[in-house]
């Protein structure tokens, strides 16, 4: 029987279909669990290399693995029984991480490898890969006032170095599992995400709760200044939680998108500097603001073109930044006041 038609989303599998999860100790993946639970799928596997304490969010009901996907044994222990498969395990961060860090980020190309292949032999029906806007040319970044980029720019090749090219060769590996071996993959490029449950301190951040907890931070301290790495002109768009799982829904039911790598982004670009009056305004203070040019910064601007995600999926993602901002600031918010509390976070 067939389940379901282009364009339509998981509502029409079969809620005891086993869905596998990796990375789902992070932000995104620990998300997609919370948001198939929620929508009645009664055998969701997610995994992570992290220990359980350390898991971001714990899904009651959800069967949790610590298991290192990197390894081709966790992988066939992983797909086991597979019916979906969505691989959002990487090792990565903000720029902070991913310009300092290149090698942990092509080695992420060991855990598509073996987890793609261990789907397959699984008889797995569907594969998730999620990519990054890193994957593009990053020649045509250089100004902030950029055009949006739509998905043919990824090539000619010339991706972010370490990141971005692990996440261009992996889509090529999806693209070539469907092309030689008929196994349905999705592709998604997903572009700078933020919201509650993700990481706000520690290195791996990224700039929107970075801001957050840097204005949190002066706030409490009584400070009157901030640090805002590089000059405030970069430009980027940035995806509310809420959206980029819907649209993971979405596209990994589309028979439309096999194998086809597609947008997941807002196409609401704001500078850095736009981004700090947004967190300020949420916190109702104005702070004197130092910029360090000497911080990592990555590319000059980024925005997505969703010409084909509304073309396709009559859809795109749609939270205003200043809306998903007051959530995430809150719950940062949140999370500082408990650690200072001597309370546990999920950092
Ligand atoms: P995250 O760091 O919060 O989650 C990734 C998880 O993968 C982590 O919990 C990590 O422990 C796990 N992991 C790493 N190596 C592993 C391994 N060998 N075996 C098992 N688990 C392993 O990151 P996220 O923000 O949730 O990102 C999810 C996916 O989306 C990643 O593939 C990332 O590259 C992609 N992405 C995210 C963004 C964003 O803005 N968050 C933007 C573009 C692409």
């Amino acid at each position: 029987m067939e389940k379901r038609q282009s364009g339509t989303s998981s509502l029409l599998l079969n809620k005891d279909d086993l869905m596998v999860i990796a990375g789902a100790g992070g932000f995104v993946a620990g998300a997609l669990a919370r948001y198939f639970h929620e929508r009645g799928f009664t055998r969701i596997r997610a995994i992570d290399k992290k220990p359980l304490p350390e898991w971001y969010q714990h899904v009651p009901g959800v069967e949790s693995l610590c298991l290192d996907l990197s390894e081709k044994e966790n992988c066939v222990r992983a797909c086991e029984g597979a019916v979906e498969v969505y691989n959002l395990a990487a090792d990565m961060g903000g720029m902070g991480f991913i310009e300092r860090f290149r090698i942990e980020c092509l080695r992420s190309v060991l855990i598509n490898t073996h987890m793609i292949e261990a789907a397959c032999r699984a008889g797995a029906q569907r594969y998730f890969f999620s990519s990054s806007a890193c994957a593009y040319n990053t020649e045509l970044q250089k100004d902030p006032n950029v055009r949006a980029l739509k998905e043919s720019d990824a090539y000619p090749a010339m991706a972010e170095r370490g990141y971005g090219w692990e996440k261009l060769f992996s889509e090529m590996v999806c693209q070539e599992y469907w092309a030689e071996r008929g196994m349905k993959t999705f592709i998604a490029r997903f572009h700078n995400v933020y919201g509650p449950h993700g990481t706000w301190d520690g290195g791996r951040e990224k700039a929107p709760a970075a801001i957050c907890r840097k204005v949190i931070e002066a706030k409490d301290r009584g400070k009157k200044e901030i640090t805002i790495w590089g000059d405030g002109t970069a430009t980027r768009s940035f995806m509310y939680i809420d959206d980029c799982l819907k649209g993971i829904d979405m596209i990994a039911h589309c028979e439309d998108l096999i194998a086809t790598p597609i947008n997941l982004g807002t196409s609401e670009l704001v500078t850095v500097n736009q981004l700090v009056d947004i967190v300020e305004d949420i916190a109702g203070t104005k702070l004197h603001r130092n910029y360090d040019v000497t911080a990592p910064r990555g590319v000059a601007g980024r925005n997505s073109d969703n010409t084909m995600i509304q073309r396709i999926l009559h859809w795109g993602p749609h939270t205003p930044l200043r809306e998903g901002m007051a959530k995430t600031f809150a719950w940062i918010e949140q999370q500082y006041a408990d650690r200072k509390a001597g309370k546990r976070t999920v950092i």
